[in-house]
């Protein structure tokens, strides 16, 4: 038997929602900031990173070929991807790592300047899966607290990568200020945590409108792969969202988009949403705390 946590029922559960101007598709850009967060001997973790442009561990000794590739995002993808999105004045989400932002302040509080929503990613770029409650506890309080001190605000949004523990959202919820999570993949709107003490939304993330797909094995090679799959699914939750609205999120990481060969995928995919109507285009916590006051 599954779990009784698990839900396989899915719409006769949720509310369809009323977005704001009618729009038929809300429409999320989450922009992974994980650079100098990824595991690394030389940073004092138990291994190296093991997925960049290559799938490839360095066992035993420091991988500055890993860390090279990680650095580009920071360097320079993250500009790249800012100005994409200053070009049509679009608010995406930059769902950022504790230890990266801790190290390096400015990878957030310059997208906090320019009007994008900053959010937790966790400490480390790891899975929360069978963490120990007391360190995963500290995790959240650390990535919260690295946030805060780089732009002057407390993240509302959480997402783990990979899994959460079977913990996570209730420490979310001790550790207190968030809004919403996005540890979620199983639907196209967003819906209620039932068990929570005040209002926390969770917000549908996904790993196939995403970049990541760049990666080993992933299937996106030229710039359109991604542009051309991720304006099929906006076209399809326009379609569907005439009688029932959506809710679609766009996965980036300033390694993978930030490439002079792939941001074109990102710019022809904001071309695009500019010119179609129904369309609102939103920061997650805008999403969540409308989705809040629906519901
Ligand atoms: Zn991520």
């Amino acid at each position: 038997m599954p779990p009784a946590s698990r839900d396989l029922v899915g719409r006769a559960l949720s509310p369809f929602p009323q977005w704001p101007g009618d729009a038929r598709l809300a429409l999320s850009f989450v922009v992974n900031v994980e650079e100098g967060a990824e595991m690394s001997l030389a940073s004092g973790d138990e291994r190296n990173e093991a997925v960049y442009e290559v799938n490839r561990e360095v066992v035993g000794a420091p991988d500055l070929c890993m860390e090279s590739h990680f650095a580009y995002g920071a360097r320079v993808g993250i500009w790249r991807v800012m100005d994409a999105f200053d070009a049509h004045g679009f608010k995406a989400t930059f769902s950022s790592c504790g230890r990266c932002i801790a190290a390096t302040p400015s990878l957030a509080a310059e997208p906090a300047r320019r009007g994008h929503e900053i959010s937790a990613h966790g400490w480390r770029w790891e899975s929360h899966a069978g963490m120990e409650e007391a360190r995963e506890r500290a995790v959240i309080a650390a990535t919260v607290a690295a946030i805060e001190k780089a732009c002057g605000q407390r993240p509302v949004g959480w997402h783990t990568k990979s899994s959460a523990s079977v913990n996570t959202r209730r420490l979310l919820m001790e550790e207190g200020g968030f809004l919403y999570d996005s540890d979620c993949y199983d639907d196209d709107v967003p819906r209620m945590h039932q068990a929570a003490p005040r209002p926390h939304v969770i917000l549908p993330y996904a790993f196939d409108t995403n970049d990541m797909r760049f990666g080993p094995g992933g299937g996106f090679v030229q710039a359109r792969d991604f542009s051309e799959y991720c304006i099929r699914a906006i076209e399809r939750l326009l379609k569907e969202g005439a009688s029932a609205p959506k809710m679609l999120s766009i996965g980036l990481h300033l390694r993978f988009i930030g490439r002079p060969a792939r941001i074109g995928g990102l710019e022809a995919i904001l071309e695009h949403v500019a010119k179609r109507s129904g369309i609102w285009v939103a920061r997650r916590r805008d999403i969540a705390a409308h989705w809040a006051t629906l519901v």
